[in-house]
């Protein structure tokens, strides 16, 4: 059952507006409501919607609680008159957000760490079990036992600003398009995409060529598939290094990266944690690319990686410079054999659909102050830059729906 904090075990709502706290919303309905929906096919009747949260992985679930918590209702519960309303979109066919694609290897021993979501804390789970499974198995109970009221699927493809009759309409609504063409129109939207759908693929010459196998990261489903093989991994991020590990217990491995590889053998501390969010919260305010996870935490050697160290797995060479039919080759002439190459290349924000707002500024990033975007105080985004972690998405998903409660606050009351 859904764990009620403290402050708020009393049933009861708020009527009024929940004033801004500071994050400590006041006590709204966090009783589970029906969340059947209208089912996609009935989300044209909705009209608009207070909040749209777009993407229902950590960071959409946190948003979605949060805004729950505040008393924002789903548009088809019974007497929303007078009440806020909110819906969450999710392009997955099922709960779990990206945590549905990870690769069965990825067990729960071996994940960074996929802390709580508010209200409602992780089952113990063993340790064994794919990562893939359990997290999907938590966001399910989590969507149910809170009451969200998740559409899937329901895959956005564009927000796009509505011209307002009056121009000075500073409260004009967002429309929001799905996939198959139906729109909601929304005052607020909070962005929670993640990543996943946007694997990074860099180009080299002769890619093209490559007579062996080519996948991403987001492809890799288990190291067998690659038995008795020869493996370029590219990459030096946490995933790259984490896959070179496990393929090289069944292949031979090539391990390539731009930059020589930053270890950090010291203990990965709250700190530490806190510096590497602060300089990406940094770089995301200033309106440049987050960058990635890794060019602010290095890479922490697990007992895992050691022993990869003590097999001579992690030996790295710098970057070919092309691709040919048979593997890749360097500027020096060298040349490796491959069957497989395994972009290990992170991923990108999984924003295109943002795309119509113009939301990037002169620095290729969109300035952010905290979870909002500065152009378009509408749009939070959460789970990015420095919130993309489970913890991150936590507080982001906090923050968000305060400042969308703020944002609602200030809108002119329409004239009755
Ligand atoms: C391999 C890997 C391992 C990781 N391990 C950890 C870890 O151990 N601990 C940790 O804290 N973090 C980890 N992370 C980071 C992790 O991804 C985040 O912490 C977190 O789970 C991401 O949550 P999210 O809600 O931002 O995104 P996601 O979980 O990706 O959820 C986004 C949701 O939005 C949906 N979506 C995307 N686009 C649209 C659209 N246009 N319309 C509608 N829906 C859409 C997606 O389908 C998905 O359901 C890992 C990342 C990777 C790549």
């Amino acid at each position: 059952m859904l764990d009620v904090e403290p402050a708020c075990s009393a049933r009861h709502r708020v009527t009024g507006r929940p004033d801004d706290d500071g994050g400590r919303a006041r006590c709204a309905d966090v009783i589970p409501s029906p969340t059947t929906g209208p089912g996609p096919s009935g989300l044209d009747a909705v009209g608009t919607v207070d909040a749209v949260v777009v993407g229902a992985g950590q960071a959409g679930l946190s948003a979605a609680w949060h805004l729950r918590r505040r008393g924002f209702v789903a548009p088809w519960e019974p007497a929303t008159a007078g009440r806020r309303t909110f819906v969450v979109l999710d392009g997955e066919d099922g709960p779990g957000g990206a945590w549905r694609h990870r690769w069965k290897s990825l067990r729960m021993a071996t994940v960074n760490k996929v802390h709580d979501l508010p209200g409602m804390a992780l089952p113990t789970v063993d340790p064994a079990e794919p990562s893939r499974d359990a997290v999907p198995r938590y966001y399910a109970a989590y969507e149910r036992e809170a009451g969200l009221p998740v559409v899937r699927p329901a895959r956005v493809t564009r927000v796009t600003r509505v011209e307002p009759v009056d121009p000075d309409d500073g409260a004009a609504p967002l429309r929001v398009t799905l996939t198959d063409g139906r729109t909601l129109l929304a005052r607020t939207v909070v962005n929670a995409t993640g990543t996943w759908t946007k694997p990074f693929w860099p180009y080299y010459p002769g890619q093209e060529t490559f007579r062996g196998r080519q996948l991403h990261t987001a492809d890799y489903v288990r190291a067998e598939d690659f038995a008795g093989q020869h493996v370029v991994v590219v990459g030096g991020g946490i995933s790259a290094v984490q896959l070179l590990a496990e393929i090289s217990e069944v292949a031979s491995t090539t391990w390539v990266t731009r930059r020589e590889p930053v270890w950090r053998d010291d203990e990965f501390t709250q700190q530490a944690g806190h510096d590497a969010v602060a300089l990406v919260d940094e770089r995301v305010r200033a309106g440049l690319p987050p960058g990635s996870v890794v060019s602010v935490t290095g890479l922490i050697l697990t007992p895992a990686l050691r022993d990869a160290a003590a097999r001579g797995v992690l030996v790295r060479r710098p970057m070919f410079e092309r691709i040919t039919p048979d593997g890749v080759a360097w500027a020096d002439g060298t040349e490796q054999h491959a069957d497989a190459i395994l972009w290990a290349t992170g991923f990108r924000a999984a924003l295109d659909h943002l795309a119509p707002l113009h939301l990037r500024g002169p620095g290729g990033g969109i300035m952010m102050d905290g979870t909002r975007v500065v152009a378009e105080p509408r749009v939070q985004l959460v789970g990015y830059g420095p919130s993309a972690s489970t913890i991150g998405a936590n507080r982001a998903g906090r923050d968000a729906a305060r400042e969308v409660a703020r944002y609602l606050d200030a809108l002119p009351i329409p004239a009755t």
